[in-house]
């Protein structure tokens, strides 16, 4: 894991100031309302033995934040890493309810933990481990469909969660809508087509969004666009793997990429799939033959580039790197990697800001779709594709009669395809990446407001503030 430098503050005080910032600037409401959106409104907290290969027993540690149930269900990950507290899955289920505004996704935000290693740990006590902790949340009502849906997060991914909705299914056998209870499933038990990819997807959907402007582009001493830019990835797990991917695909120089063993850098550019394999067939980074090796992956953070993208953990840029950074534009993949004290220190720098609870809301809103697919039993192409082929057909035919020629059969085929479940899935998540963008960015400048971040923290105080009041639910 990444060397953390804790602040003094966990990391839910450091979410609760940047509300307070944000604040600020929102609408008188009732007095009370504000402190009832910024609570923590459930934690569960559970202990459970598991027993070893050896025979032995652990007792292992879990926990489920459940920040707010101004809509249901609530809705965030699951950690495991034996650093895992109370105060940071508060916090991580903080900004899950603020991320989930912003990008119009109907959940309460809540985060889980599990301290446990689940990288070196054998597999089947990760599965123990998860079985009994999906049980543990089942008899305590903190996870449903319609109450709390899991996903992945740092050290999960779809084994896990298959191992969760196959545990909440034996435990609900006749709950038709069982398999919605947790999201980024594996395909074959009814997961959706580009969850994997989604929150690297989403970061490249939003830098791609922030560069197209020109204004805002010559300001920082860039160009608009994403092909051609320098870019250092912190993490090269699901988010920074396909973060790097997609931004490469697009004409960008990948500089430095990194995991918790180090940092490979190379300023022509590095291979992001050479890369990729080697880590998958070696399981790690280190001895990759690129021209720089650091031992430490902070150093990389400050080299030279136009993008540095956190897609690892909390607190990696902090007062301490913060002034020797020299990308121009921190777009921040991972969940809370910028300390508020490093962020003041980049802004006054003219650094351009992008925030997680705008930044990597691609997982959370795929997860969104992938839960409607759950409940209404049914993938979002099979309703339009042979009607969608039809009709472009009928275009084509219409076309071709009045202008007296004809397409040859790829060119045909090409034009009519109907979309497939992928091509849904990514166009909505485009949407809601640059719907999302230009609300933030109007916020920013119209209220004149300290930085892109608070933009994203009002506009989710006011929605949220908004569900409270006309809901009725707040007494
Ligand atoms: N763990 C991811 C996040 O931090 C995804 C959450 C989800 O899909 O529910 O946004």
């Amino acid at each position: 894991m990444p060397h953390v430098s804790h602040s003094p503050d966990s990391m839910f005080e450091r979410v609760c100031q940047r509300f307070d910032e944000a604040a600020r600037f929102a609408p008188d409401y009732p007095p009370g309302l504000l402190e009832q959106i910024k609570a923590c409104n459930a934690v569960l907290h559970v202990q459970f033995p598991v027993r070893l290969p050896d025979g032995s027993i652990r007792v292992v540690e879990g926990y489920r934040a459940q920040h707010s149930h101004h809509r249901l269900p609530c809705k965030g990950g699951i950690r495991y890493s034996p650093n895992v507290t109370r105060e940071e899955v508060m916090g991580l289920a903080a900004l899950m309810t603020y991320k989930c505004a912003v990008v119009d996704v109907p959940f309460g935000g809540a985060k889980g933990g599990i301290c446990l290693d689940s990288r070196h740990e054998p597999a089947e006590v990760v599965e123990r481990a998860t079985r009994r902790y999906t049980a543990e949340l089942a008899a305590k009502n903190f996870i449903g469909p319609g109450i709390d849906v899991p996903a992945p997060d740092y050290g999960s991914g779809e084994r896990e969660m298959a191992w969760i909705a196959d545990t909440y299914r034996a435990l609900n056998p006749t709950q038709l809508d069982a398999y919605a209870c947790v999201t980024g499933k594996p395909l074959s038990l009814h997961g959706i087509q580009g969850r994997r990819e989604a929150t690297g997807l989403g970061v490249f959907y939003g830098l791609a969004e922030a560069l197209d402007d020109p204004g805002e582009m010559r300001r920082l001493g860039l160009t608009t666009g994403i092909d051609g830019k320098r870019v250092i990835i912190q993490g090269f797990g699901n988010v920074g793997y396909h973060a790097a991917k997609f931004l490469r695909e697009a004409g960008a120089v990948i500089v430095s990429v990194s995991t918790h063993e180090g940092a490979v850098l190379d300023p022509q550019g590095l291979d992001v799939e050479d890369v990729h394999r080697y880590v998958l067939e070696t399981g790690s980074l280190r001895g990759y033959p690129a021209p720089q090796w650091y031992s430490d992956p902070a150093a990389a953070l400050v080299e030279p580039c136009d993008i540095l993208i956190p897609a690892a953990i909390e607190e990696q840029i902090t007062a301490d790197n913060a002034p020797r950074i020299q990308a121009r534009i921190v777009a921040e993949a991972a969940n809370d990697p910028t300390t508020p004290e490093a962020e003041r220190i980049l802004l006054g720098r003219g650094v351009f800001v992008i925030p997680d609870i705008y930044l990597n809301a691609g997982g959370v809103t795929v997860s969104y779709f992938e839960w409607l697919k759950n409940l209404s039993h049914v993938s979002f192409d099979r309703m339009s594709r042979r009607y969608q082929e039809n009709a472009n057909a009928k275009v084509i035919e219409a076309i071709e009669a009045l202008t007296e020629s004809r397409l040859s059969d790829e060119q045909r085929a090409r034009l009519t395809r109907g979309p497939d479940e992928i091509d849904f899935v990514q166009a909505a998540l485009a949407d809601t990446m640059v719907q999302a963008y230009r609300a933030i960015y109007r916020t920013w400048r119209e209220r004149g407001l300290p930085s892109l971040r608070t933009a994203a923290f009002l506009i989710a105080i006011e929605k949220v503030a908004t569900d409270y009041l006309t809901l009725g639910i707040f007494p």
